[in-house]
């Protein structure tokens, strides 16, 4: 401790996490380019280190950014390992160094910082094995807690807002705390089905985009306190019965996704594995017949997906509650209802995997949720450029209209 203090808020989570190291299932960065700050870089540059120097010399290259934060990069080898690493799966630079000579990104993983009117706000990512446990496994659901953490200890703060700012005021950062609430609570509203609390959070933010873009962003408050009601009061009811599943439209869209990141390369073993199950659950190839497909998907969604998730809904629920803390959602993006789409995706896509990893397994277990969760928040929901890039396919394809987003999710 440095002896000053800040305040933060954090899920109750927080605290509990060490790095397990040579004992974890996957690490922090394989098949991953590590981004190496100016200040690192320049303690690397000075060490005179005969059992380091030839390894920077081999994988210490220029970022093509150059900013203060990302001023090189760190190059897996064809194993995709850092070579960094030891062959106990531990970091050399730590090991010999300690933690204060790790760059940045290295120091703080899986620990992810933003603030909120000069708050701070920390929590886990979910793409770390240990971290998904603390994050999933707990049956009560996600809370946080208002903490001092040591105003010195290394932090790397990626969103800034400030609701109460003159500049904010009629803006969606205004009404920040009000979305998040309910947001938060639609989430972990557990006398409605999961696949409906997405729906309600589409219906809810489809309108609050339209309150923005017809300039009346300062009404969206008040539009979060009226559509609470209405979920208080079960008026939501009817709405959420109009969404209708159709998975020969889910599948073939899917499919779509699962191909476009297959094509940039898979680089998760993890991930390759949590696919290649799912594939084989559901007989989802090149090149498949849907009408074989799709009796496979409804048949291990009703016998062996639904039956486990009926019991475990709060494993998925904590994973979602927690993107929406981490990644200040639904500020995110540039639009709200983009922010709402996109957490309908990482819903629906890991939702794919778990019903196709069950119709291969017969059967789920939380090691099965960890394992998709984990390696898809690694492989894909990591790779912001792919899931925003899609965000804008899909948008041209008229995809991303609520009826759309809702055979994604629905079923
Ligand atoms: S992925 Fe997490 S537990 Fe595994 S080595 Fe990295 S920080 Fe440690």
């Amino acid at each position: 401790m440095t002896g000053t203090t800040k305040r933060a808020l954090v899920p109750h989570y927080f605290h509990r996490f060490v790095c397990i190291g040579g004992e974890c299932e996957d690490t922090c960065c394989g098949g991953w380019q590590v981004p190496v700050d100016r200040a690192a870089y320049l303690r690397y540059a000075a060490l005179d280190d005969a059992e380091l120097l030839p390894i920077f010399a081999e994988s210490l290259r220029e970022s093509p950014e150059r900013t203060e934060h990302d001023y090189a990069r760190i190059h897996t080898g064809s194993d995709r390992k850092c070579p960094m690493m030891s062959g106990e799966g531990l970091c050399r630079i730590q090991l010999k160094y300690g933690e204060p000579y790790l760059c940045d990104v290295c120091a703080v993983y899986p620990r992810h910082a933003n603030e909120v009117g000069g708050v701070r706000e920390q929590s886990l990512s979910a793409s770390c094995p240990e971290a998904a446990r603390l994050i999933l496994f707990q049956p009560d659901g996600l809370e946080f807690d208002e903490v001092l953490l040591d105003a010195g200890a290394r932090a790397l703060v990626t969103g800034r807002i400030d609701p109460e700012s003159r500049l904010a005021a009629g803006t969606p950062e205004a009404a920040f705390w009000a979305l998040r609430i309910l947001t938060i609570q639609i989430l972990q509203n557990r006398s409605y089905a999961l696949d409906d609390r997405l729906l309600m959070l589409g219906l809810f933010y489809e309108k609050a985009q339209e309150l923005v873009d017809g300039g009346q962003g300062d009404q969206l408050a008040d539009w979060a306190q009226g559509f609470g009601g209405m979920i208080e009061s079960e008026a939501v009811r009817p709405l959420l019965r109009s969404f209708q599943p159709k998975t020969d439209v889910k599948l073939t869209l899917l499919n779509i996704l699962l191909q476009a990141r297959d094509g940039m390369g898979i680089r998760s073993a993890r991930y390759a594995d949590a696919l290649a199950r799912c594939r084989s659950g559901l007989g989802l190839r090149e090149g498949a017949a849907l009408e074989e497909v799709v009796p496979a998907y409804e048949h291990a969604c009703r016998e062996y997906y639904e039956p486990f998730i009926s019991e475990h809904g709060y494993l998925l629920e904590n994973w979602l509650v927690n993107h929406v803390f981490k990644t200040l959602f639904p500020l995110h993006t540039p639009s709200l209802y983009e922010d709402f789409c996109l957490l309908a995706l990482h819903y629906a896509w890991v939702k794919l995997l778990l019903v196709g990893m069950s119709a291969q397994g017969q059967g789920l277990s939380n090691e099965d949720v960890l394992l998709a969760v984990q390696s898809y928040s690694k492989e894909v929901e990591h790779v912001h450029a792919f899931t925003e890039g899609l965000y804008v396919t899909l948008t041209g394809l008229g995809y991303t209209r609520l009826p759309y987003v809702a055979l994604l999710v629905k079923g």
